[in-house]
C-alpha cells in the first residue's frame, strides 16, 4: 500500500475508534449488591402505586425486561396525538411530525427501507410530505436516520443532528441500530441554540451516553387551545450490555441534565422514539376512545415526567453498581 493510502486508513481507523469508544465488548450480567439493590429499592418507592411509572421500572430495573427494539414490529396507525403533533412510523421505532405555518418538521425519519411507508403515513394524516422542510435526528443510528436520505432527496428536505451524530452517521464503519443511506449534512443542532421554524421552536438538550451527539428536545404540544410542553428524550439505553461503564455514567448525568432542563420548562407530555417502556399502546387506545372532553393521555404532568426518568436513572446506577462491586 503507497504511504499516504496507509496513513489516510490509519486515520480512519484512529477516527472510528473514537466514536466506537462508548461501545465496548458485550457485558456478561452481574449479580446484584447492596448498592444495586439500594438503587433498585430507590426507583420503586418513585414508581410507587403509579400504574404509567410502573412501565420504566418494570422494563429497566426488574432483571430481564429490558431489550432492544423489535425492528418487525408492526407499523403506528398513523395518528394525530396534539394539534400539532403526530405519531408515524413503527410501533417500536416512532416518528414524530410537528406542523408549524411554515410546514413540518420530523422529529427523526425512522428505517431507511420505509422511507416510503413513512410518506402513506403522512398522506393518510393529511400531512402533505413534501412539505416536510426539516428532519431533526435524535440520535445518529441507522433506525432514526435511515429514511432522511429519501425526503432529501424526493422533498429537499433539510437534515439536522449534532456535530458529534453527524461524526458518527459519517464514520467509516457503522454499528448499531442497523445501517442506512447516510444523509447529507445540512444543519448542525447543539443546546443553546433553538431551532426556530415558523411559529415552532424545538429547544435541543444535548445527552450524550447513547450515542455520543444524542439529544433531547423540548417543543409545544397544542391541547385544544391550550400549549403544553413536551419532550422527547432521543437517546436511550434500551439495553446496557453494548455499552462501557463510563458511557453509562455519562449516561445517568445526561438524564440529570435533562432533567434540569424539563424541570425548569414544565415538560409534562411524554414522547419516546423507542416506545417501548413508556406505556404508549395503552396511552393510544385511550386516546383513540377518548370524548371530547377528556385529557390528553399523553400529558402525564411535570412531577411524573421528572420522576419517570428517574427512575431510569436509578435502574442504570444499579448496573453500574452492580458492575464495579469489589467482590
Ligand atoms: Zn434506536
Amino acid at each position: 500500500m503507497p504511504k499516504k493510502v496507509i496513513a489516510a486508513v490509519h486515520f480512519m481507523l484512529i477516527a472510528a475508534a473514537a466514536v466506537y469508544a462508548q461501545r465496548g465488548a458485550p457485558q456478561a450480567p452481574k449479580p446484584d449488591n447492596a448498592q444495586s439493590l439500594a438503587h433498585i429499592d430507590a426507583a420503586k418507592k418513585i414508581a410507587g402505586n403509579d400504574s404509567f411509572l410502573a412501565n420504566p421500572y418494570n422494563f429497566f430495573c426488574v432483571a430481564g425486561n429490558a431489550r432492544a427494539q423489535n425492528n418487525n414490529a408492526p407499523d403506528l396507525d398513523p395518528i394525530k396525538l396534539f394539534d400539532n403533533v403526530y405519531a408515524v412510523g413503527n410501533s417500536e421505532t416512532a416518528v414524530y411530525a410537528l406542523t408549524s405555518a411554515e410546514g413540518i418538521v420530523l422529529l427523526d425519519a425512522g428505517f431507511e427501507n420505509k422511507a416510503e411507508a413513512l410518506v402513506l403515513q403522512l398522506q393518510k394524516l393529511g400531512l402533505d410530505p413534501a412539505k416536510v422542510k426539516f428532519i431533526l435526528l435524535g440520535h445518529g443510528h441507522g433506525d432514526h436516520f435511515g429514511g432522511s436520505k429519501y425526503f432529501q432527496d424526493k422533498y429537499g428536505t433539510k437534515v439536522a443532528a449534532t456535530a458529534a451524530d453527524w461524526d458518527l452517521i459519517n464514520a467509516p464503519a457503522r454499528g448499531g441500530g442497523g445501517g442506512g443511506a447516510k444523509p447529507s449534512k445540512d444543519v448542525t443542532l447543539a443546546e443553546g441554540q433553538p431551532f426556530k421554524f415558523g411559529d415552532l421552536t424545538i429547544t435541543p438538550i444535548e445527552i450524550p451516553g447513547h450515542t455520543p451527539g444524542s439529544l433531547a428536545f423540548i417543543f409545544p404540544a397544542k391541547d385544544k387551545g391550550m400549549t403544553r410542553t413536551a419532550g422527547l428524550f432521543g437517546g436511550t439505553v434500551l439495553t446496557t450490555g453494548i455499552l462501557t461503564t463510563d458511557a453509562l455514567k455519562q449516561y445517568t448525568q445526561s438524564i440529570a441534565h435533562y432533567l434540569e432542563a424539563a424541570k425548569k420548562m414544565n415538560v409534562e407530555v411524554e414522547l419516546q422514539n423507542h416506545p417501548i417502556f413508556d406505556g404508549m399502546p395503552e396511552k393510544l387506545a385511550k386516546l383513540k376512545g377518548a370524548k371530547p372532553a377528556d385529557p390528553n393521555p399523553f400529558v402525564i404532568g411535570n412531577d411524573r415526567y421528572l420522576k419517570m426518568w428517574n427512575i431510569v436513572s436509578e435502574c442504570i446506577q444499579a448496573e453500574i453498581a452492580r458492575r464495579e462491586a469489589s467482590n
